[in-house]
């Protein structure tokens, strides 16, 4: 038998959530916060389209969200610069 961090009532050790709060019995991921590992799509080709949204969301998802955060960034980076030589060659 184990107790609910919760409430404190007494719960089955194999009880995945608490029977008299509803509260998840265990924590999670040993307490930390859960890490996504996906990228999404949609996220990056908005950093392509609008870099100044990448640059944002990189510093602000690194911890949750590295590898999609990541892929924003670099996404961001690549359109900056890419936009710089545009207007590089355009002005020449
Ligand atoms: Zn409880």
């Amino acid at each position: 038998m184990s107790f609910c961090r919760h409430c404190g009532k007494e719960i089955l050790d194999m009880a995945v959530i608490c029977p008299a709060c509803g509260c998840p019995a265990r924590p999670q991921n040993n307490g930390r916060q859960a890490v996504d590992n996906s990228i999404n799509a949609g996220l990056v080709v908005l950093s392509v389209l609008i870099p100044l949204f990448g640059f944002i969301y990189w510093p602000l998802k690194a911890k949750t969200q590295p590898k999609c955060a990541e892929a924003c960034g670099i996404a961001a980076l690549i359109s900056f610069a890419a936009g710089l030589c545009i207007l590089a060659l355009a002005g020449i």
